[in-house]
């Protein structure tokens, strides 16, 4: 596997993962939008509470995304740096496979955590 080809996968999971987390935030501006309009209080009213909840779940999606974002530009630091692909523990190659499933992986599948 190229050092090109794992950049530019690379990337597009970088927009992708991105366009996510903006989409979520969207959502959690949305939500709470909806709340202040509704006056709806978050302890006693079921809206509220429902509303509550699904803030939190938008909120857990975006933080989610920005942790594999940060995975993400960290494996495009290792492509750059050539040391993209290989196990952080043994040094060995990390299958193409893996990679391809999960790019920003830093060990192989022996040494995953
Ligand atoms: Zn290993």
């Amino acid at each position: 596997m190229g050092t090109h080809h794992a950049e530019r996968r690379l990337q597009a999971r970088l927009a992708e993962v991105e366009a996510r987390i903006a989409a979520q935030r969207r959502l959690v501006d949305g939500i709470v939008e909806s709340a202040r309009d509704a006056n709806v209080d978050d302890e006693h009213d079921p809206e509220g509470a429902t509303l509550a909840w699904e803030r939190q779940q938008a909120a857990a999606l975006a933080a989610e995304a920005e942790t594999e974002r940060a995975g993400l530009l960290a494996a495009l630091e290792r492509v750059a740096a050539g040391t993209y692909g290989v196990c952080e523990v043994c040094g060995r190659p990390i299958p193409a496979a893996r990679l391809e499933v999960r790019p920003g992986a830093t060990r192989c599948v022996v040494h995953a955590r």
